[in-house]
């Protein structure tokens, strides 16, 4: 008999096939087909790194096994398999040897897993991965709204109704949207992945709707379709997806928000989410886009009062270009101020190219306080109070 491994696997019903996880495994031992992403198990070391980076959590599934799945096999997985039974030799009488060894190995896998992304300590318990490909959630448009004047910035705020369905969302978490129709080798399209952009209890209280923020791409198969829809008309829905990049329940928590374009749709979230509660502590928010003409929600964010949120709304085509991590730095010392605070949470959203810029504006304002911001980010990390989601 083998002794038992533990296997990485990836869940085909719940991956969007983003290849996130392909670009970051420093191993290459990820890699895909027209079907699925699979793990090759001769070469993944568990070093995690592919985990935090997942905006599904599809990469999080681990089996306890005799014989590693193959890649083949892999290939042609239309669901998970289950955990197989698996004979292990009892410990002998006095030995060191741990009772269970698979619950042993797979509690291994997920504590390496939870070590580089983690939730907030006070924040609520989010649902993810009820409904999939195979049984999406189909949810009814309330609304289409168009939040941009710029011409040539499509920007929609979109309201999806789930009806009687269950659909428990927190601020932070995303959807995957499924465009109608199939793809050139006729299979369904993948879902889409989009931030919510609404409370959890809705647009409006008790409503248990959800908002997106969508950007009408050129030649977007699925931001045309959803910057399209007209209200009454039918969506199928995935998700919820995400576990970490969620707010601290705690009112007195300081939460730092840098975004830029349609990344502020969590950041509305948790703007909305605030006002609903008795939340004390101020929020700061740096927020970049082109013009105020194409700044999403610039009318309702201007109506905030400075007591809730300090604003710092940024543009880069109008006079001197200005990116979020120019005026973070020209605000050294109210950056300063929350990083020096261990009840700060901060939130990057938005463009993968704006993360360089913002670590390096983390890096000379934390030297401003005698911290080293990779030191700091790890701790903060760690307790789950950074939070990076950029694509
Ligand atoms: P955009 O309008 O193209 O850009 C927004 C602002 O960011 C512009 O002022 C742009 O400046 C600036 N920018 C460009 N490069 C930058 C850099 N290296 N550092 C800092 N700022 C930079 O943005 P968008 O098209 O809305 O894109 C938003 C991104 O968020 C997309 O990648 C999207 O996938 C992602 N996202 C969206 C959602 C959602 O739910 N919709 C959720 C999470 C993330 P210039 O163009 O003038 O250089």
């Amino acid at each position: 008999m083998n002794k038992p491994l533990k296997q990485h696997l990836i869940d085909p019903e719940i991956c969007i096939r983003c290849y996130t996880c392909e670009m970051t495994c420093p191993v290459g031992a990820i890699e895909h087909d027209d079907n699925n992403v699979v793990v090759d198990a001769t070469k993944c070391n568990f070093c995690m790194d592919c985990i935090p980076v997942c905006p599904t959590g599809s990469i999080d599934e681990w089996r306890v096994v005799e014989t590693p799945y193959s890649l083949e096999q892999q290939y042609e997985f239309e669901e998970l398999p289950d955990q197989q039974e698996i004979e292990t030799a009892a410990p002998s009488e006095g030995s060191d040897e741990v009772a269970d060894p698979i619950a042993a190995l797979l509690a291994e896998a997920h504590q390496g897993a939870g070590g580089k992304a983690r939730a907030p300590i006070s924040a609520a318990k989010a649902a993810v991965n009820m409904y999939n490909l195979g049984k999406p959630a189909r949810m009814t448009v309330q609304g289409n709204y168009r939040l941009t004047d710029d011409p040539d910035h499509d920007v929609r705020h979109i309201i999806l109704d789930p009806g009687a369905l269950p659909f428990p969302v927190l601020e932070g978490q995303s959807v995957g949207i499924i465009p109608p129709g199939k793809d050139a080798e006729g299979n369904a399209h993948l879902p889409r992945l989009y931030s919510i952009s609404s409370p959890r209890d809705g647009e409006r209280p008790g409503y248990h709707n959800i908002s997106l923020t969508v950007k009408r791409e050129d030649g977007g198969l699925a931001s045309n379709y959803l910057c399209n829809l007209a209200q009454g008309d039918t969506v199928n829905v995935t998700g919820p997806f995400g576990a970490t990049f969620l707010m601290p329940n705690d009112t007195k928590a300081r939460l730092l928000m840098i975004c830029t374009g349609t990344g502020s749709a969590p950041m509305r979230a948790f703007t909305m989410q605030r006002q609903r509660s008795n939340a004390t502590a101020q929020m700061t928010m740096f927020f970049g886009a082109r013009t105020p003409d194409s700044l999403p929600y610039f009318g309702p964010l201007k109506k905030i009062p400075e007591a809730q949120m300090k604003q710092h709304l940024v543009f880069s085509r109008t006079g001197d270009k200005e990116y979020v991590q120019d005026r973070m730095v020209a605000e050294e010392e109210a950056v300063a101020d929350l990083l020096a605070d261990e009840n700060t949470y901060i939130y990057i959203c938005g463009l993968k190219g704006m993360e360089e810029g913002v670590e390096l504006a983390l890096t000379s304002i934390s030297e401003s306080i005698g911290q080293q911001w990779t030191a700091l980010r790890d701790v903060m990390r760690e307790e789950g109070r950074y939070h990076v989601e950029t694509y």
